[in-house]
């Protein structure tokens, strides 16, 4: 094991969060030093779906929504590009659709659409999902959970 143990907190351990379902993952990851102070109980380490994303994502053509600019302050790139290629940033919204979807957004003919389907993956930034009106096609966690409309509103001041 080549954990670099952290001063105070030893192997400093927390469980590994699947960063599209925000589900645990089972998995317990010693971050060790990697991690600056104690980490918390459970956290995102990596982009790597847990194992019901990965099903949901292998039944269709899946776009992965990026930016170029981190979303949070300290938001690793999903991968790092070469010096001259801007890095991409998941948002957490993705889209996985039929390939019949695909050739109909997309078209059959072109390159781009060609590519897609072969791949059955592809990085798509927030303008160009709209444009192709992926956002009528699902709503986002991220969207939907801010707010409840339930939730009664304190009265505040009425002592
Ligand atoms: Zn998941």
């Amino acid at each position: 094991m080549s954990v670099l143990l952290h001063k105070e907190h030893g192997l400093n351990p927390t469980v590994n969060v699947c960063f599209f379902c925000n589900e645990d993952k089972g998995e317990v990851v010693l971050l060790g030093r990697a991690y600056k102070g104690k980490a918390p109980m459970r956290m995102i380490t990596d982009y790597v779906p847990c194992e019901e994303c990965q099903e949901k994502f292998s039944q269709g053509v899946l776009f992965i929504e990026v930016t170029r600019s981190p979303n949070t302050p300290d938001q690793p790139p999903l991968y790092r590009g070469d010096l001259y290629q801007s890095v991409p940033y998941p948002t957490g919204r993705y889209w996985v659709l039929s390939k019949d979807a695909v050739r109909r957004i997309i078209g059959n003919d072109s390159d781009t659409g060609q590519k897609i389907l072969k791949k059955s993956k592809a990085l798509i930034d927030p303008e160009t999902a709209e444009q192709l009106g992926l956002y009528n096609e699902s709503i986002t966690k991220r969207e939907t959970s801010k707010n409840n409309p339930d939730e009664p509103e304190p009265g505040s001041g009425s002592k």
